[in-house]
């Protein structure tokens, strides 16, 4: 049977870099020197302990993570840091700053209300969140417990290019859609989360970076220990992310993709490959007028390209022509419509150059 990989846009999950499928496939069986597949063996194992440690080590290398922050690896998606974040770090009596951005971040501010007092500091959802705001339109509290924001919106495709000024605020950052899409400086922030499944690896396990200071403050307050022990980040930080089963073949599979990014020169070199490849896309939506970019230039994602064409039926076709010549996954979100190309890390620039010409061809015919 012909298996011939084809080019996956897929918001999430979304593609992988093949030398990483490519490893997992060949010791999947068994791992060498182990004579049992990963998904196989105990997560108390040396064998296991030494692949989460790796694991931690390369994204700790990667990101240069500093000392003092917890590399954990966690159930219950990007969604659970939603509630996890204010009921480890919003206590009675203290608010949080919010800004809202887009659909996910949206949905992090509903998740907080449920725990504790929150601030829209931003939202623009009556613009339908084509851009994120500069800073002087950030209404933020002073005293406020934390500020959270998604640095990228994978819905709409509106990514803050620079985290904007916060001074000395506990920032917490959703970055599930554009981690190590770009070097990223750990200490401006205090928690930065990601769901694996659209930068980093496969669905079932989110990466959290927690500075040891929130942990220790988080176990501080009242109604910390009357948490369930999942959802306390002090059981993730002492057990090593290995209190209960964790997602092992997920971090498997992601310590392998984190080899593969350092193998190809870290983050500063995969920035410049993911500038490069948006770059291309947004020329050819910005080439004639026929295509319209949904953010503002400025917002515009480097990972996920969000555009309409002129009508509903045109975009139907285009999905289902582009799928017939080989690329899957650009249908937009049905909260924005339209089309949208996500370019995470191990998307090729080769299928982002069939896109463009896919693209081109398209309006001579039907423009
Ligand atoms: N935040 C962002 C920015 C996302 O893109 C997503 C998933 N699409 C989520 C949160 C939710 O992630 P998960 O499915 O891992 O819970």
């Amino acid at each position: 049977m012909a298996t011939e990989r084809i080019y996956n846009f897929a918001a999430g999950p979304a593609v992988l870099p093949v030398p990483a499928l490519e490893e997992a496939q060949r010791d999947l069986l068994a791992l060498p020197g182990v004579g049992m597949s990963v998904l196989e063996i105990s997560h108390r194992s040396k064998t296991f302990e030494a692949i989460i440690g790796e694991c931690e080590a390369n994204v700790r290398k990667l990101g240069r993570i500093p000392e003092d922050y917890h590399v954990l690896f966690l159930p219950g998606g990007a969604t659970l840091q939603f509630s996890m974040v204010p009921m480890n770090l919003l206590p009675a009596g203290a608010w949080a700053d919010y800004i809202v951005t887009g659909t996910w971040s949206d949905k992090a501010v509903k998740e907080a209300t449920k725990v504790g007092a929150v601030n829209v500091a931003f939202t623009n959802k009556a613009e339908n969140f084509v851009r994120v705001p500069k800073r002087e339109e950030i209404k933020l509290t002073p005293g406020a417990a934390y500020i959270h924001i998604a640095t990228n919106e994978t819905i709409q495709g509106v990514e803050f290019h620079k985290l904007p000024d916060f001074g000395d605020a506990v920032v917490v950052a959703d970055t599930s859609s554009h981690m190590f899409s770009r070097p990223l400086e750990v200490a401006k922030y205090g928690v930065l989360y990601a769901g694996a499944q659209k930068n980093l690896g496969p669905a079932g396990v989110a990466l959290v970076i927690i500075r040891d200071d929130l942990v220790k403050k988080a176990a501080q307050n009242r109604a910390y220990a009357g948490l369930p022990v999942m959802l306390q980040y002090g059981t993730h930080v002492q057990e090593k992310s290995l209190y209960n089963t964790p997602p092992a073949f997920a971090i498997y599979v992601m310590n392998l993709a984190m080899k593969w990014l350092i193998g190809i020169g870290g983050l500063e070199a995969i920035e410049k490959i993911n500038e490069r490849k948006a770059g291309k896309l947004y020329a050819e939506i910005d080439r004639t007028g026929y295509y319209k970019g949904h953010a503002a230039k400025d917002s515009r994602s480097r990972m996920n390209v969000t555009f309409r064409l002129p009508k509903e039926e045109l975009e139907e076709k285009f999905i289902k022509e582009a799928k017939a010549a080989g690329m899957d996954g650009l249908k937009g979100h049905r909260s924005v419509g339209g089309l949208r190309a996500s370019i995470y890390n191990a998307f090729p620039e080769a299928g982002v150059d069939t896109l463009v010409a896919f693209m081109k061809e398209f309006e001579k015919k039907n423009g």
